[in-house]
């Protein structure tokens, strides 16, 4: 059960697809809030590298099996992608996500931006934006407080089309960002077209950049190349303090990582806000 998705055995396969359908269910009955079901989501802050605000947060989701525990993402968001599952669960997520940045704000803390993480299945499913909308809708949540994470393959498996779809998102108010910058191919030209306010630099890069010249030279681009083409750039996986230093004399705008915080409950999140509130 525990061996990763691409060992797992068919059986195993099966039954944490069961596993999953049912956490799911759980989910998705009248009660739960993300709370005390299966399905729950942390929050990792995002802080401007310049002023060290904390100006928003990635929600991540974790499922906490009644008996194996807390599984993490990497070893069943490809198996929920494979079976088509990622569509529902990915809809609870949204909807969570906005309702929670909704409650904060109703709480009178300082707004934030919530991201939320589409692969590819979710990107590629017609009612997507449909979708999001009605989460907004139900929730109140203002779509320019919500922001959709996406990567590169996940736009690049049918370019013409999320193209469209990510303008409709932007039409709405909603913001875009590409995940994981770097690791997947876009060209240039493309990236060019994509209607998005961020570049996502990924943790790969990140964890060696005190030592590797390489991806210092590669951080150094994706942040030149992010403000030539007028976007932001966030660093993920600073772990350090020289990770950090190095990322704000290259004018990187953003990071997030364990440096800061690891993703932690909402409520974790509505104290942080109250102690800028504070100062
Ligand atoms: P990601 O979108 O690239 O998210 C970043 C991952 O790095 C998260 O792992 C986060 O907890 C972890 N991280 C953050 N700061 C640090 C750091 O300083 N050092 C290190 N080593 N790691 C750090 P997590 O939460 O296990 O999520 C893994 C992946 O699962 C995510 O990668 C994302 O692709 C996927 N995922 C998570 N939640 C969702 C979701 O709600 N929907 C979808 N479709 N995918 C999700
Ligand atoms: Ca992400
Ligand atoms: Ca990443
Ligand atoms: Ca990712």
């Amino acid at each position: 059960f525990y061996a990763s998705e691409m060992n797992a055995s068919v059986e195993e396969k099966l039954v944490l697809l069961e596993g999953l359908r049912s956490a799911l269910d759980a989910c998705l009955e009248p009660g739960c809030r993300g709370g005390d079901c299966q399905f729950s989501l942390l929050y990792q802050p995002k802080v401007d590298l310049r002023t060290g605000r904390l100006f928003g947060v990635e929600a991540l989701i974790r499922w906490n099996h009644p008996e194996h525990g807390m599984i993490s993402p990497l070893r069943f968001i490809g198996l929920a992608e494979e079976s088509g599952l990622i569509v529902p669960i990915g809809e609870w997520v949204v909807r969570t996500a906005c309702a929670q940045a909704q409650a904060w704000r109703a709480a009178g803390l300082p707004p934030l931006t919530v991201s939320v993480n589409v692969s590819a299945r979710q990107f590629e499913e017609k009612r997507l934006v449909e979708r999001i909308a009605d989460a907004l809708r139900d929730t109140g949540l203002p779509p320019e407080a919500l922001e959709v994470e996406v990567t590169e393959s996940s736009i690049m498996r049918d370019l013409a089309r999320s193209v469209d779809k990510m303008r409709e998102l932007e039409a709405m108010g909603v913001s875009l960002s590409i995940d994981d910058f770097g690791t997947g191919y876009s060209s240039l030209s493309a990236l060019k077209s994509f209607p998005i306010s961020r570049l996502k630099i990924d943790k790969s890069f990140v964890s060696d950049l005190a030592h590797s010249a390489d991806d210092q030279a590669i951080a150094m681009a994706v942040i030149s190349l992010g403000h030539k083409l007028n976007l932001r750039v966030i660093a993920e996986g600073v772990e350090t303090e020289q990770q950090r230093d190095f990322l704000r004399a290259n004018d990187c705008d953003e990071m997030q990582g364990y440096l800061f915080s690891r993703p932690v409950p909402a409520a974790r999140i509505a104290e942080m806000l109250a102690t800028t509130l504070a100062s």
